[in-house]
């Protein structure tokens, strides 16, 4: 996923070079050297590259160092804090003082930017409690008006668009009807080109002008090559944008380009998109952007994500149940239903430093397994979840392996695992109970 390859090769660079206990003048311009030429593999822009390892070179020989602190220690802390600079220090926050808060997306075609309005349609719903409108006004592109008006349908987040209307027209109907359902905010959803042109940059500009946004956002694809950067001055120099969103830094994209906007034309990026689902966008953290780049694990992303996708309720829920000592299937089904919403495990262990240890073998195999489990688990009836000792009945226990069409080594092992984890909770619950710490290896 996006970063290994930064990662990767970050480390084995410092790894490789910093293994005396010291840094030198010799071993510090090695390392520079490869992570030099990491970071333009990575398509990092040559002037941040130079920029980048020259501050590094700056600290790392001018009294910077600490004595005492290990080598490797220390140049994963210089490339990191420098990582941060470049990206751009902190989170920059949509500006929600406007009411309604205005955004208009801009970017070039496929950039990614009706699934991303939709993306950030529904975090904000979700995070600020915002009405969103959505407004279709790509009227160039066969099938744009028609994908928005789907992907807000799913999310249930109404749709605003006039066909092929004049977007200006469209535009000005829009903040009418958000003012009267009471929208407090909306998403403007414009045309792309593959290329920039005038007639395209004038329409823009139009709708600049009617829909005077709290922000106007430039959507960029992550696998861009270095003309992003002219892309975004030209976007800049007319719709005097403020801020980038980054999509599909899902797959293997190397990135560098588009990590090296805020630094070219000090526009934050404000977002990145990790997938297509209408969840896949989150706030751009750069010390967390910094940690992946350098393969250190993203816990805060980790644990944000868990966060958000987990319903607080039913986890209490679960919690006061585990802790009363009462902890069934029914329990367990309802863990692994939101293990499941958290999204792929693989995803979430990449962010788990020292997780890259398991293999994708095995991470495969527990998915499979939690599918496995859940299937048979929802051919039990509510009762025989609620009370396991049910499933001991041979005619039960068939009835379910044949409705579920899975094997009786899986339905056996599903026992084992539901034992298994009872015993712990338990276990657990003794301990809190009596002030003990839990001995999660029992
Ligand atoms: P637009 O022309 O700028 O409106 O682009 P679209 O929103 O239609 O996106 C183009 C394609 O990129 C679609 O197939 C999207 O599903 C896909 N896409 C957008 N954002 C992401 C992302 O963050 N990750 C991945 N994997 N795909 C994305």
């Amino acid at each position: 996923s996006f970063g290994d390859f930064f990662a990767k090769r970050m480390k084995r660079s410092i790894e490789k070079n910093m293994q005396k206990s010291t840094m030198t003048e010799e071993n510090i311009r090695e390392a520079l050297k490869e992570i030099r030429l990491t970071l333009l593999e990575a398509d990092v822009n040559v002037e941040v590259a130079k920029e980048l390892t020259q501050r590094i070179k700056e600290k790392a020989l001018g009294g910077y160092i600490n004595e005492g602190v290990n080598a490797q220690q220390q140049m994963v802390k210089l490339v990191h804090d420098e990582l941060v600079t470049i990206l751009g220090e902190s989170l920059s926050p949509i500006d929600l003082t406007k009411k309604p808060t205005t955004i208009l997306l801009v970017g070039l075609q496929g950039s990614g930017k009706t699934t991303t309005a939709n993306k950030l349609a529904n975090l904000l719903k979700k995070k600020e409690k915002k009405k969103p409108l959505l407004v279709g006004l790509d009227i160039y592109r066969p099938g744009a008006i028609d994908q928005l008006k789907e992907l807000g349908a799913a999310s249930g987040i109404p749709v605003f668009e006039q066909g092929t209307q004049d977007p200006r027209k469209t535009a000005k109907q829009a903040l009418a009807f958000a003012e009267k359902n009471g929208h407090d905010l909306i998403i403007f959803d414009t045309a792309g080109r593959l290329q920039i042109d005038k007639p395209l940059m004038e329409e823009l500009n139009d709708l600049r002008k009617i829909t005077s946004p709290s922000e106007t956002l430039l959507v960029v694809d992550g696998m861009s090559g270095q003309e992003i950067i002219n892309v975004t001055n030209e976007f800049n120099k007319l719709l005097k944008l403020t801020g980038v969103i980054i999509t599909k830094l899902d797959g293997d994209a190397r990135g560098g380009a588009t990590l090296s906007i805020r630094y070219l034309t000090n526009l934050p990026i404000k977002f990145i998109g990790e997938g297509e689902g209408p969840k896949a966008l989150a706030a751009f953290y750069p010390k967390r952007m910094a940690d992946r780049l350098l393969g250190m694990g993203d816990i805060a992303t980790l644990y944000e994500r868990a966060m958000e996708n987990i319903d607080e309720r039913s986890i209490q829920k679960t919690m006061t149940r585990m802790f009363m000592g009462q902890y069934d299937m029914e329990d367990l089904r309802n863990q692994m239903a939101q293990m499941a919403k958290m999204g792929s495990i693989g995803g979430l262990l990449k962010m788990i430093p020292g997780a890259n240890k398991i293999s994708e073998q095995q991470i495969a195999d527990g998915q499979r397994k939690l599918a496995i489990f859940t299937i048979l688990m929802d051919s039990m009836t509510l009762k025989e979840r609620r009370d396991p000792r049910l499933l001991k009945a041979l005619t039960r226990k068939q009835r379910i392996i044949k409705g579920s069409g899975r094997s009786e080594k899986e339905f056996n092992e599903l026992i084992t695992s539901f034992e298994k984890g009872k015993k712990q909770v338990i276990e657990m619950t003794k301990s809190v109970k009596s002030g003990r710490l839990p001995n999660l290896n029992a």
